[in-house]
């Protein structure tokens, strides 16, 4: 999978790019990330990117001409979905991600000041995608968030494939609460059953902790959960586990 990122701070994706998980994926040719800078396709002498707004008012406007040349050496040798991030998109969600994973190759819009001039989103935006209802000074950032958690849904890029698999929102619940050494810490034991090496057990109480936590946290996505009749019986006893122990 090939992403390429339109934007005017290509050493910021550069740079944040080069950690952690998202590293190793391009160290290891999992993923393909390139950047084009719009300022590169600019035919005046201030190589200049944006312009007032007409209308007046404050800010400035990416200009459509070095957005169009970028996006057309972004696809010279590659058709690619044109993604423009903006508050106004679609919100994320790990969904959207496990379908966008399957592409092979996305364009990556970053916008500065106050956006771009919306025929080019008219012209050649596939889709429109934000990262949640607040506003950033520009798209880099979001478009990283985008990259990243594409880069986990990546072949080989996880160490264990099971990680993403048991990610919160993979399988429409929130992940369960995850613990290691030392097994009590000031005076807090680390529950019995996962120091039991009973591995049913310990799938079983992981998937209630999934299911209550899921509950009392974001009551939304348990409504849209598919739960077998397995789950509704484990959630009901670890509701009333939890209320005995005086959670609630
Ligand atoms: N005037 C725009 C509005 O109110 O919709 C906001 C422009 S914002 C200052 C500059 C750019 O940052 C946006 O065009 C977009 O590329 C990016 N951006 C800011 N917040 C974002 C968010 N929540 N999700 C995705 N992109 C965002």
């Amino acid at each position: 999978m090939r992403i390429t990122v339109l934007s005017l701070f290509p050493e910021l994706i550069a740079t944040v790019a080069r950690f952690g998980v998202l590293g190793r994926a391009l160290d290891r040719g999992l993923l393909e990330l390139a950047t084009i800078n719009p300022r590169d396709f600019t035919d005046d002498p201030y190589r200049s990117v944006d312009d007032r707004p007409f209308g007046g008012g404050p800010g400035m406007v990416m200009r459509v001409e070095p957005l169009e040349r970028a996006l057309e050496a972004a696809r010279a040798d590659r058709p690619g979905r044109v993604i423009l991030l903006t508050p106004q998109g679609q919100r994320l969600t790990q969904s959207r991600l496990a379908a966008l994973a399957k592409a092979s190759h996305l364009i990556l819009v970053c916008a500065r000041y106050e956006g771009v001039d919306e025929r080019f989103v008219e012209t050649f935006v596939d889709e429109e995608l934000s990262i949640g209802d607040y506003v950033l000074s520009g798209g880099e950032l979001p478009a990283l968030v985008l990259i990243d958690g594409l880069a986990r849904l990546r072949e080989g890029v996880l160490g264990d494939a099971r990680s993403a698999e048991e990610d919160s929102f993979s399988d429409g619940l929130l992940d369960c609460p995850h613990y290691t050494r030392p097994a009590e810490y000031r005076g807090r034991r680390v529950p019995e059953v996962l120091l039991s090496g009973d591995h049913a057990a310990i799938r079983r109480w992981r998937r209630s902790q999934a299911l209550l936590r899921t509950w009392y946290r974001r009551p939304d996505l348990l409504m849209r959960a598919s739960l077998s009749e397995q789950d509704r019986a484990l959630l009901a006893e670890a509701i009333e586990a939890w209320r005995l122990a005086g959670k609630r």
